[in-house]
């Protein structure tokens, strides 16, 4: 691979529009016109939620049903409620100090998290493998492709909780119900949909951040009597075929997607394969740029130095933070957008003035962008559907994607692009999808409509936490999250989370996830070592903490306030919760720094200690 000095860069002074060969002003216009069309009074009201009459998109189309078993009354060091990379990793570094009797509880038919239920055809992650996958290294494992695939990923976690012995005591196809401190005790009380009470002296909460499908709440969409199915639990006994495509059943249906988000772009080339004919409803399309997937090269592979995959972890996390590094290791899109149009560490020492550093970013954005839109015109023959595929936003206002097959699959002549001019569906009958006031019969509607985002902490983890006094998590956090680090909150002694709420968020979801697991097995390590029995924030402590997450925000109002809507921006209605709510705003690796800073400080500074 090259070396690549990213401190280098010839930009130094904003240019003109005869230079740039674009005028940035009509583009900022041409993307506040898509933007509010697509604004929305209901906001994040538009969905509903997956529950009561829509229970069955929830039910687990992978695993049979669970024999009954007896319900357990016994108590552990550690429960873990997740089976998820979260879960796993903190089962293993735990392990990693000796505890013996750790307890993971999951809802699904096995470990996995995301992974278990996105098993749609052509599922796998835009994050690089090698980084990607937890604890290569530990368990000698090297990654088949550069990105990998769903069963790879569904089949490593399956690795990670046999290698840990993550499998004694888990309770798999269980529900947490609630979840009680025990003051007298000092311990958790954990109930469970199969007549569990469990006691445990310390509880991880690995609920995962995408972990409930949503629906959106079109007119009618109750009528269908057609087959339906959400993403997240792929129904192949209708479709045929598997994870890797083949969908032969699909051969005399014709078929509806709605959504064009991150799935839909990976599972539409593998549909429009199958079916007979398929309708590709879009309310805003996604930004798609090169994958270029490939095997691993194993003469690479072999000359891998130990640390390989931390340091590898590390390079890419600076690069997310807005750091320099000497070389760029990963060398893909993200790395490349987020070094381009986050980070402002290419512009220091180059004399610009520093005023016009936003504005050369946001032309970085429209140059990036523009060759995104140009990038779908080389591809997709019929002009009109071109057109539609062109996303008119700022890269980081929705997910950006990677894909070599989803804009091609717009050529063949079975593939319908139904573009909503951002309106979305109009309704669904007994039948059909209605779009543009134009009728579309189908056999079968398939929801890639995502995962809920910023409604309440409870009904995403489908449970409720009592702490101290009574007081439950749900009240705690109506008005927002608050925590120490993301990691603990004041009134719930011994009670760790995993999530990206005022904590690490870095697209390299397993990195932050085992910098927590580092970070609770340290404090349960002094904990155990110092006869501690109960460890919580001070009140204090997590105010301040709750402060700087809201006065460092990242992405500020302004900029998502001038975002297309989506979950990235609460459906284009920024407020002060979903800030808060947020991650860590100046990226991942001073959060990082700040965490292992702490630690090594040895007073557990803001503690309260029982
Ligand atoms: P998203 O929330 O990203 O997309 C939902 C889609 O449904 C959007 O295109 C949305 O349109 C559309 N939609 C919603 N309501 C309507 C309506 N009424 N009519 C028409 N369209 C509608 O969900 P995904 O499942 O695609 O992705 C969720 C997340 O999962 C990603 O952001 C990513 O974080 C993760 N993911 C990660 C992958 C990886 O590689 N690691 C791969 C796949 C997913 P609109 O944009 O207008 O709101």
């Amino acid at each position: 691979m090259a070396s690549d000095n990213l401190a280098a860069t010839s930009v130094t002074r904003l240019p003109t529009r005869e230079e740039l060969g674009f005028d940035p002003e009509a583009l900022r216009e041409k993307y506040r016109i898509e933007r509010d069309k697509r604004l929305r009074t209901e906001g994040n009201e538009q969905y509903q939620e997956v529950g009561g009459d829509f229970s069955r998109y929830l039910d687990d189309p992978y695993s049979p049903p669970l024999k009954n078993r007896e319900p357990l009354n016994d108590e552990v060091d550690v429960i873990i409620v997740g089976g998820g990379f979260g879960g796993l990793i903190c089962g293993a570094r735990f392990r990693e100090i000796g505890i013996q009797r750790i307890r993971i509880i999951e809802e699904a038919g096995d470990v996995g998290g995301t992974w278990y239920w996105n098993r749609y055809p052509g599922a796998a992650c835009d994050t690089e493998a090698y980084i990607y996958l937890p604890l290569c290294e530990e368990l000698g494992y090297i990654p088949k492709t550069k990105y990998a695939f769903a069963p790879e990923i569904l089949g490593h976690a399956q690795r990670i909780a046999k290698h840990f012995n993550l499998y004694d005591g888990m309770c798999l196809q269980t529900h947490v119900t609630g979840m009680r401190w025990d003051e007298a005790d000092q311990r958790w009380r954990v109930t469970t949909n199969r007549g569990d009470h469990m006691r445990s002296r310390f509880v991880i909460m690995s609920n995962g951040p995408l972990n409930r499908p949503k629906l959106p709440g079109i007119p009618g969409i109750r009528s269908y009597k057609g087959h339906t199915f959400h993403t997240s639990r792929w129904d192949y006994d209708y479709t045929g075929g598997s994870s890797e495509g083949g969908l032969n059943k699909l051969a005399d249906k014709r078929v509806a997607i709605i959504g064009t988000g991150a799935t839909a772009v990976q599972c539409v080339p593998h549909l429009g394969a199958g079916a007979k004919e398929l309708f590709v409803f879009q309310r805003t399309p996604s930004s798609v740029d090169v994958r270029d997937n490939r095997r691993t090269d194993l003469e690479w592979a072999a000359s891998l130095h130990q640390g390989w995959q931390r340091e590898r972890m590390e390079n890419f996390n600076t690069l997310t933070s807005g750091g320099v590094v000497e070389k760029d290791l990963i060398q893909d899109g993200w790395t490349e957008i987020i070094r381009n149009l986050v980070s402002m560490a290419k512009f220091r020492g180059t004399g610009v003035d520093w005023g016009d550093v936003p504005k050369l970013m946001e032309i970085a954005d429209f140059q990036k962008m523009n060759q995104i839109r140009a990038r779908v015109d080389s591809i997709v023959q019929d002009q009109a559907t071109a057109e539609a595929l062109k996303p008119w936003y700022r890269q980081f206002c929705k997910r950006p994607c990677f894909h070599d097959e989803y804009l091609q699959t717009f050529n063949r002549p079975n593939v319908h692009l139904i573009d909503t001019n951002g309106q979305g569906v109009d309704r669904i009958t007994e039948t059909s999808v209605i779009a543009n006031g134009i009728e579309y019969p189908v056999d079968c509607i398939v929801f890639a409509t995502g995962f809920e985002v910023g409604t309440s902490w409870t009904r995403r983890s489908g449970y409720d936490v009592e702490g101290r006094n009574g007081q439950t998590i749900g009240n705690k956090w109506a008005d927002g999250i608050r925590t120490l680090h993301g990691y603990m909150t004041h009134g719930f002694p011994n009670l760790f989370i995993v999530g990206n709420s005022q904590s690490a968020a870095t697209t390299n979801f397993p990195h932050a996830m085992d910098e927590s697991a580092r970070h609770f097995q340290y404090l349960i390590k002094q904990c155990l070592d110092d006869g501690i029995s109960c460890l919580e924030p001070s009140k204090d402590a997590e105010d301040a903490w709750v402060d700087h997450i809201i006065s460092i925000s990242r992405f500020n109002e302004v900029f998502l306030n001038d975002c297309t809507p989506g979950y990235y921006n609460n459906e284009g209605k920024p407020n002060r919760r979903s800030i808060q709510n947020g991650a860590y705003g100046k990226g991942p690796n001073p959060f990082f720094r700040i965490t292992k800073a702490w630690r090594e400080g040895g007073s557990m500074e803001g503690m309260l200690k029982g």
